[in-house]
């Protein structure tokens, strides 16, 4: 029987995760938001070589695509994502010409698996909080741990990058940061950040052609581009979310 103690097993932990921390100090993309254009950027991206570190202010990642449409554990994919979803090996059904349905949960699991096989690093229970800005481009994020009570004020850590993606969806976290600094003043960005009403046909265009280097450094990718740039929202179709990332790496690969 494998002697241990509450001592070593703690131990293990610790060296193991600092380890992986110190390690993405410095890593040549960070991308904010485990949602799955976050997840399939940085599967790309760590695939092509690079170091990888994916920030995600849960517990679980996956952002939004647990759920499917009211909590109803399918989503609609269409063929233009159908190559992403053999690669990941899910399992689809064709409901009619060109749309397909996945089981929403073995998405998620794929996901993370095929972004963190590539060899990017996740850190959950890790909430972006603030961008490093040098010289007016984006260089790092501002990273505290995500607590769930007292919001005591403790100083955070500064991780750094080559580029920084702003994959929060919705919240579009990291755009809203720049723009309350009005440093977004002149650049072609929403009056007001958040989607529009719902067209999933046009949604799910937007989300793609739309993906952006918003600000020196800082891309964007998933719903945060509709929340960026004024688009629709689409809803729990999301072959969009999935083309998104895949745009982004490659975008982020050649620049
Ligand atoms: C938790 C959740 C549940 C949802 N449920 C549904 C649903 O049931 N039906 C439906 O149609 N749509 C739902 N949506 C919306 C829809 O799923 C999203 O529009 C879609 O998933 C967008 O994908 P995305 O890649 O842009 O990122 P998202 O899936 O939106 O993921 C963004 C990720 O960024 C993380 N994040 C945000 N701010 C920070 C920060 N400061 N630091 C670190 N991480 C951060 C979030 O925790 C989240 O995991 C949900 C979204 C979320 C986040």
């Amino acid at each position: 029987m494998t002697q241990f103690d509450e001592a070593r097993i703690s131990k293990a932990i610790l060296g193991a995760y600092h380890g992986k921390l110190a390690e993405h100090i410095v890593s040549d993309v960070i991308i904010v938001g485990a949602g799955p254009s976050g997840l399939v950027a940085a599967a790309d991206l760590a695939a092509k070589g690079l170091k990888v570190v994916i920030l995600e202010k849960r517990l679980t990642p996956g952002g939004g695509v647990w759920g499917g449409a009211m909590a109803m554990n399918e989503v609609v994919i269409q063929e233009e994502a159908m190559p992403i979803l053999r690669e990941l090996n899910v399992r689809t059904r064709n409901v009619e010409d060109g749309l397909y349905t996945a089981d929403s949960i073995e998405l998620a699991a794929a996901l993370i698996l095929k972004a963190v096989q590539a060899g990017a690093v996740i850190l959950n229970m890790t909430t972006v909080e603030d961008l490093c800005i040098h010289d007016g481009t984006v260089r790092g994020v501002v990273i505290n741990r995500t607590f769930g009570t007292t919001p005591l004020p403790i100083d955070p850590l500064t991780l750094m990058a080559d580029a920084v993606i702003d994959g929060t969806g919705h919240e579009t976290m990291l755009i809203e940061m720049l723009k309350r600094r009005g440093l977004l003043e002149g650049l072609p960005v929403a009056d007001r950040l958040g989607d529009g009403p719902m067209n999933a046909v046009e949604g799910e265009k937007f989300v793609v052609d739309r993906v952006s280097e918003v600000y020196p450094g800082l891309w964007v990718c998933g719903m945060a581009v509709c929340a960026t740039f004024g688009g629709p929202r689409m809803g729990p179709i999301f072959g969009g979310m999935l083309l998104s990332g895949r745009r982004v790496a490659s975008l982020i690969a050649k620049a």
